[in-house]
């Protein structure tokens, strides 16, 4: 038993040591009401002083509370506690306070590292296939995410942040919107900011906590057409080159294609006409060069009609050079040109996007003022990568844990420091 022990206790100092505390005696409870357990104790190094929770401070104690568990990293598979017996110290400056203990994070149950562990697993997996793996509860994951978030928040770099861009996301089946900033430089691309709604007071609030100096840093801004965002963007950051997302834009024209098609489609279908639009969605809204052999064929057989639909696809088709243009004045040209052409196609749909873009003339442009400061794909990979993380995990009914789950991922934030890696 002795030689058992020692092992563990020298692994466990091996890898998570503290200057003030040792490990005592490991217990072995076969029969504990969540399964086998191992729990170690741990207790005050000889002549080590207890330190104030508060301040940091050394303090003399004041009493001892009971004992509390807090549980660590899961060793072959058993789950692992830690024991000890809480002091108060009567601090200075604080006053009659719980001891700092070096493992612990506040009321947490869980040690430090083991919520750091739990929360690196949840960057790869589900938060409830976390929960299922390590036997513990989707709840703690949850905590352990939010844990490592926090610190993560509290202690990131925010200077050097020169290019943002805003998106804009749908949640709770479509009804309510977040509000995501990236940073988009070319040395940092992350999740600075969420916030909820998509209003002039959301993007105030970012500019709020972003800070007038690093607001007046910003060289170029990149987002969607949406109003507020505009209206405030123009405010609080009008030396920044503001550009319209090429991925915005394009989305919209392919919105206008799936409006034309679908209404289209069912006039057809209400006339009696032979169905060609049927399972055409994807063979007029992706791009020629991701086409499946099928939605190829598709594509060859609905342009002998003269169909709206088929129209409004060749317009985006054309649109697509715009993109190759080098020069703003020419760009300029082009859009001018295929404006006037959409306006005089008769597609409502199409000639609603003509006339936005008509209208932000200005900010679509600048594309190509700003096209070798940053990858324009930039925005749309960020907004992909959010989706997916909100889709996969099915646990997030609150603001709250899309927030933390969204900066968890896609934050890029810094880590506290492990000397070992579990
Ligand atoms: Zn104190």
């Amino acid at each position: 038993m002795e030689i058992r022990q020692m092992l563990i206790k020298t692994i466990l100092n091996n890898c998570q040591k503290f200057k003030s505390f040792v490990y005592q005696n490991i217990v072995w409870e076969a029969a504990g009401s969540d399964g086998p357990t191992i729990k170690v104790r741990i207790v005050p190094r000889k002549n080590a002083h207890a330190v104030c929770s508060r301040c940091l401070e050394p303090a003399p104690g004041y009493d001892q509370l009971g004992d509390r568990e807090f549980e660590f990293v899961p060793l072959w598979g058993y789950r692992f506690f830690f024991i000890y017996r809480v002091r108060r110290v009567q601090c200075e400056q604080c006053g009659v306070v719980v001891e700092y203990m070096p493992w612990a994070d506040g009321k947490h149950e869980q040690t430090k590292t083991y919520m750091q562990y739990l929360a690196r697993w949840a960057r790869k997996l589900s938060w409830q296939e976390v929960a299922v793996t390590f036997k513990t509860s989707w709840q703690k994951v949850y905590h352990a995410v939010c844990y490592v978030v926090a610190w993560g928040l509290e202690h990131r770099e925010l200077s050097n942040v020169n290019a943002i861009g805003v998106d804009e996301i749908a949640w709770k089946k479509g009804h309510k919107y977040l509000t995501l900033v990236y940073q988009i430089d070319a040395h940092c691309t992350r999740l600075l900011w969420i916030g909820k709604d998509r209003s002039v007071k959301t993007m105030l609030r970012f500019f709020r906590w972003f800070g007038k100096g690093r607001s007046r840093k910003l060289s170029h801004i990149c987002s969607d057409m949406w109003k507020p965002y505009l209206k405030v963007i123009r405010k609080k950051a009008s030396q920044a080159i503001h550009i319209l997302d090429r991925f915005h834009i394009v989305a919209k024209v392919n919105k206008a294609i799936d409006e034309v098609r679908a209404s289209e489609y069912r006039k057809m279908q209400r006339e009696g006409y032979e169905p060609v639009l049927k399972k055409s969605r994807w063979a007029l809204l992706k791009r020629k060069e991701n086409l499946t052999e099928r939605q190829e064929a598709k594509l060859a057989d609905l342009l002998k009609y003269n169909l709206q639909s088929v129209r409004a696809y060749l317009l985006k088709e054309d649109f697509q050079g715009f993109w190759e243009y080098v020069s703003p004045h020419w760009a300029g040209q082009f859009l001018d040109r295929w404006c006037t052409r959409v306006m005089r196609s008769k597609i409502e749909p199409m000639k609603k996007v003509a006339k936005t873009i008509r209208r932000h003339r200005p900010l679509i442009l600048n594309w190509f003022v700003a096209k070798k400061a940053f990858s324009s794909g930039v925005v749309e990979g960020l907004s992909n990568k959010v989706k997916v993380t909100t889709r996969k995990s099915y646990g997030f009914r609150t603001y709250g844990c899309i927030e933390v789950a969204l900066y968890h991922v896609l934050g890029g934030l810094p880590e506290p420091p492990m000397t070992h890696r579990f």
